[in-house]
């Protein structure tokens, strides 16, 4: 069968990790006999250069046409002072909408042996942490009215439709059946208006799925528990806001930006994959970057969008077994390790898939 994936390489680092991304694709349809088309597309700064604007037509119409989108990162100096209307980061924004996406989701996974980059204690981390963050991505506080009145006073209008909470529950018990069978609904149901519909809504849901354990959480509890005891959860389900600041809470306890996926995912399969990391211009056009987060992110593509299950394990485990060897990119390199390029770190993965 063949898949089409619009890539969206960007700006900074964006190409190179892209390159190596898709070499890894083309060893899983090497080995497993698929085909994969792929068609280039511009966004960010490069779409602002060649065409004046950061998300063109033809990119929104492309990968809505396509299976799947893989991106690499948009943004850098070149774009900082432009009018901030049309810049690199709204195409980004952009091309979230135009797909339909309304959840995020970031799994937190700590790799055996970088253990020695989790700014937990040992004893924290216990048997690993392997866990994912299912974030809101269209309600909530950021969608609400905002005003201020004559006296300065700001507000923000935080709410959330009975329909927006069933369709992130469900998409929350749907992942979770393909993990280890266990949600955790986090809220303010103690003190938000929002938060009470969101749970009352969730426990209405959760009784739809009684194979799957469900423990419901405060939001400040669960920051707490994030960092006290990160091995307690599987499938993490929250609103925008409270998504917004666990998932990057959720990220850092596994070390490296550089490593981690996400997948932005609607009600089709289309959807969209990237690294959570940026363009990091510091390091861009110099063969230094660390690819895995966007091949990881490929193998999310694989298992969310074509439902690949296997090929993606392969994609993980191939990343896996080049860590288990000691192979690694300056960014999760130990002091007088032997550090590879963005392009070795490729071709190694791409030869163990
Ligand atoms: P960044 O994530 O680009 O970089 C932060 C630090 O992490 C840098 O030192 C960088 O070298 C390092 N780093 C990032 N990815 C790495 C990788 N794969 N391998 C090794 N090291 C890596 O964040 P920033 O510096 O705050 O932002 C740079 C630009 O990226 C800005 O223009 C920002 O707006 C944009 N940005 C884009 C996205 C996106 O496209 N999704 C996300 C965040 C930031």
């Amino acid at each position: 069968m063949e898949y089409r994936i619009a890539l969206l390489k960007g700006d900074g680092i964006g190409p190179e990790i892209i390159d190596e991304t898709v070499k890894c694709l083309d060893a899983v349809s090497e080995k497993f006999g698929h085909s994969f088309a792929y068609e280039e597309l511009l966004i960010g700064g490069a779409a602002i250069d060649e065409t004046g604007e950061p998300l063109p037509k033809a990119t929104i119409d492309a990968c809505l046409a396509s299976d799947a989108v893989l991106m690499g990162a948009v943004g850098g100096p070149k774009w900082d002072t432009i009018d901030p209307a049309i810049r690199p980061e709204v195409g980004l924004l952009g091309i979230r909408k135009a797909l339909g996406t309304f959840v995020n989701i970031r799994p937190a996974k700590l790799y055996a042996p970088l253990a020695d980059a989790c700014p937990l204690k040992p004893e924290r981390i216990g048997e690993g942490l392997d866990l994912v963050v299912c974030r809101e991505l269209t309600g909530d506080v950021y969608f609400g009215r905002k005003w201020r009145d004559e006296d300065g006073t700001g507000h923000d209008d935080m709410n959330y439709t009975i329909p927006e909470i069933e369709r992130i529950a469900r998409w929350g018990y749907a992942l979770a059946r393909q993990r280890r069978n266990h949600v955790t609904c986090i809220d303010k149901a103690n003190v938000l208006e929002t938060s009470r519909v969101w749970r009352e809504t969730f426990e209405r849901i959760a009784s739809e799925y009684p194979d799957v354990r469900t423990d419901y959480l405060y939001v400040d509890n669960a920051a707490m528990q994030l960092v006290l005891n990160p091995g307690q959860f599987d499938v993490i389900v929250t609103g925008n806001l409270f998504g917004d600041i666990l998932s990057d809470e959720a990220s850092c306890i596994t070390g490296s930006i550089g490593m981690l996926p996400s997948a932005s995912l609607g009600d089709t399969s289309l959807g969209l994959y990237e690294p959570i990391h940026g363009s990091a211009p510091d390091i861009a056009g110099q063969n230094k970057a660390n690819p895995i987060a966007t091949i990881l992110s490929a193998a999310m593509m694989l298992r969310y969008s074509f439902g690949l299950s296997a090929e993606a394990d392969a994609v993980e485990a191939a990343v896996s077994a080049v860590l288990d060897a000691g192979h690694r990119t300056g960014d999760i390199a130990k002091p007088g390790e032997t550090i590879l390029t963005c392009s070795e770190m490729g071709n190694l993965i791409a030869s163990a898939i």
